[in-house]
């Protein structure tokens, strides 16, 4: 008789090990973090790897771009607005809206956008603006939509979405490269 009620066999899910990339340590799969987009729907780095890996790429990215970390700043600070009680109604001199503002336009987009499915996001990314462009046309909200997490991974957030006025306005912004 293999294993009995509630006894683990050698092919039951805790004891698939896999080999981290990074590290290259063989752990239990369950010590990955899953990814749908793997074979094994785990991701290839353990998770220790992963939140070393994580950490270092955003330092090294922020030292590089440290206009990127104020722009974050500004726009996590934006969205908790939405939901602030004392704080709601304020503008945000940076960006010329306050937290009322962004929710009625994301309401308006997709009154269920607080779900987790959901993602609120740049159309063009902050990446593709020049550092010494003005926080109200990155965060203007015509550059603000509602994606899913797959509409985001796939990037069809991008670009072609806004408008021709909007784009026209911005451009010079724009890193070309
Ligand atoms: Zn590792």
């Amino acid at each position: 008789m293999r294993g009995g009620v509630g006894f683990p066999t050698p092919h039951s899910y805790i004891y698939i090990m896999k080999k981290c990339s990074k590290c290259h340590t063989t752990k239990p799969l369950t010590e990955f973090r899953r990814n749908k987009n793997t074979p094994d729907g785990r991701q290839v780095e353990c998770a220790v790897c992963r939140r070393l890996y994580k950490n270092e790429y955003l330092k090294s990215y922020y030292n590089k771009k440290p206009w990127m970390m104020e722009w974050r700043k500004t726009f996590s600070m934006l969205i908790n607005r939405t939901s602030s009680i004392r704080k709601y109604n304020d503008n945000v001199d940076v960006v010329g809206y306050s937290g009322r503002q962004l929710n009625e336009h994301l309401s308006a987009i997709n009154p269920l956008w607080r779900d987790s499915r959901y993602s609120v996001e740049h159309i063009i990314p902050l990446s593709k603006f020049n550092s010494n462009t003005p926080q109200d046309i990155v965060h203007n909200l015509q550059n603000i939509t509602i994606l899913t997490k797959e509409q985001n991974r796939e990037k069809l957030g991008n670009m072609g979405r806004v408008s021709d006025n909007f784009w026209n306005n911005i451009r010079q912004y724009i890193n070309e490269q």
